[in-house]
């Protein structure tokens, strides 16, 4: 009998990614998009749905990143040994690149919830023996290499996957394509579902669309035009082929080039952005067509330390399967075991820090927290806009400061801003204790949500499509403090559950630097001088952000909206 049948036996839906965070030691992923995604997995996971995965082997990772004394970025590629986790599967397929066949085969990781779940993770890999030298490294690097190596691995992780998965005896019921990526497995699923030929009148379209549509729900990440995956015509005829015939494709995914968005939207039944408004600004963007909102959430145990874990588990028992419980922890838990419990992971983070980086931190100070991409948008230099009036707010009332994150290799930009971060550290001198973590990962990640007092964001309007990372603070009662964008104009309660940075207005973005000033010197690092006034800060955090912002909700509403229509 092999592996999988406990998993063939009954339809599921198939969740295509090109990137899954599984676990800490297993770089399938880069940042939020792909911790996301295990999220999604680990929830349908505890909640026992029947869904099978599809990603990207990425035998090379994301990368590896060391800083250098200048404060620069170095990227080293972070091999992993697929046989070490997962188990190889006797099913290959091929598919048509450059006129060529390029085999598929590829591995089964069982990912093993807390609560005995466990889901199939499909890995697709060319590492095989049929192919030559540079097709078996399509499905090396996540996000590496060119347009056309781009587009490789997009039809590997699409039309691979689909055929695979048919390989492998699996059924499926509902397609979830997470972001555009996989986009191309829609026209793996238009081939395979046409009319009948003698049914089609002269030059009628033989590909039964709404049939594919029915099959395909997804959803969208990104709030710029730019974001979005396109490929040159030119070079899809080149790589592609003809899966569908070109006139087809082209009224699918726009004239002028592939937009895989575009492809995603016209093959879908069920649309979603990940909060509200990011569902509004991706309408905008693409009129006509009907977009959900589906507010991301984030996995309660995976991202809960371990102190609050014995917290809820003891106060709130079956938080882990229904994290609405939590809208109780302000009455049932008392103050003092939330503070202590907060002490706890502050302290581990401290010696996280001590460890990386030698610099010591104190853990009686108020300590800023601020980890995500490092990418112009997210404007990780706008708490040093004004270096003198940070260097005042700290004289009087002094605090610390954490911060890390990866730039993409070819993000030049956000390359530079992780070198001035460093500058800006030398700056501050001994004013303000500040270190940079360096390996952004979900290891570092955990410590830093739960063991910072405060958790930073401040992107540009409206380019947070949603955030995750402050729905993680949540879950270990630490506020938030951000600009009204994505997941916060939803949690923001004033006072309540942390604080907002300027309104939610576009306009509102020069003035940021102002307002995040104002709001750390006049409301936030006073009321930490109030431990009884801060913990309520902390409840609410708990109570009206975890208890909603989590990955079982999502799954739930996905399950109810748009896999079961
Ligand atoms: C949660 C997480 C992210 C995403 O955080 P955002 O707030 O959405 O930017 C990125 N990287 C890692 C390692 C994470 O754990």
């Amino acid at each position: 009998m092999s592996m999988l049948d406990d998993f063939t036996h009954e339809p599921r839906i198939a969740y295509f990614s090109m990137e899954i965070a599984l676990q800490n030691d297993i770089p399938t992923y880069s940042g939020g998009l792909g911790v996301l995604a295990g999220d999604t997995m680990r929830s349908a996971t505890d909640l026992e749905l029947p869904v099978v995965a599809v990603t990207l082997v990425s035998r090379a990772g994301y990368f590896r990143q060391k800083i250098d004394a200048g404060g620069r970025q170095l990227e080293e590629p972070m091999h992993w040994q697929p046989a070490d986790h997962a188990e190889p599967l006797n099913a290959k397929v091929a598919v048509i690149m450059e006129n060529r066949e390029v085999w598929i085969s590829a591995w089964l990781y069982i990912l093993r919830g807390h609560m005995n779940g466990r889901q199939p993770i499909i890995l697709l890999d060319t590492d095989v023996a049929e192919n030559s030298a540079e097709d078996r490294r399509i499905t090396d690097r996540l996000y590496g290499g060119d347009n056309s190596y781009r587009l490789k691995q997009e039809i590997v992780l699409g039309i691979g996957g689909v055929r695979l998965l048919r390989a492998l005896g699996f059924e499926i019921r509902q397609y979830h394509m997470n972001e555009g990526h996989s986009a191309l497995l829609g026209l793996e699923l238009l081939h395979r579902f046409k009319y009948p030929s003698d049914d089609l009148r002269p030059g009628e379209s033989p590909y039964n669309i709404p049939q594919v549509r029915e099959l395909c729900c997804f959803t969208t990440h990104t709030p710029v035009e730019a974001g979005h995956d396109h490929f040159d015509y030119t070079l899809v005829q080149r790589v592609l082929g003809e899966v569908v015939d070109i006139a087809t494709l082209k009224r699918l995914a726009g004239d002028e080039s592939l937009n895989m968005t575009r492809l995603a939207l016209n093959l879908s039944e069920h649309v979603n952005g990940v909060a509200k408004r990011h569902a509004e600004v991706s309408r905008k963007m693409f009129p006509g067509y009907r977009v959900k909102a589906i507010t991301n959430g984030v996995h309660p145990y995976t991202w809960t330390s371990p102190g609050f874990i014995k917290l809820y588990d003891h106060h709130l028992p079956g938080w882990c399967h229904e994290p609405e419980l939590l809208v109780r922890a302000n009455c049932c838990i008392p103050d003092e075991d939330i503070l202590e419990a907060h002490r706890q992971a502050k302290t581990a983070l401290m010696d996280k820090i001590k460890a990386l980086t030698g610099a010591a931190f104190d853990s009686t100070l108020p300590t800023l927290g601020f980890a995500r991409r490092m990418t112009a948008y997210k404007r990780p230099d706008l708490l040093f806009s004004d270096i003198g009036r940070l260097k005042s707010i700290a004289r009087s009332q002094p605090f610390q400061i954490v911060l890390a994150g990866k730039a993409h290799p070819h993000d030049v930009t956000g390359k530079q801003l992780i070198e001035l971060l460093h500058r800006h550290m030398r700056e501050l001198g001994d004013i303000i204790n500040m270190t940079f973590l360096p390996g952004y990962d979900m290891d570092i990640a955990r410590l830093m949500v739960a063991g910072v007092d405060v958790w930073l964001n401040t992107p540009l309007r409206p380019m947070e499509a949603s955030g995750t990372s402050g729905m993680k603070a949540a879950f270990n009662g630490v506020p938030n403090l951000s600009v009204l964008d994505g997941w916060w104009i939803e949690g923001c309660i004033e006072g309540i559950t942390g604080w907002a940075v300027g309104d939610s207005m576009e306009s509102a973005n020069g003035n940021d630097a102002l307002a995040l000033y104002d709001k750390l010197e006049q409301v936030v690092l006073p009321l930490y001088q109030d431990p009884a006034g801060w913990v309520k800060v902390m409840k609410g955090a708990i109570c009206k952000n975890a208890s909603f912002f989590n990955s079982h909700r999502m799954m739930r509403r996905y399950t109810t909206e748009a896999y079961i229509r």
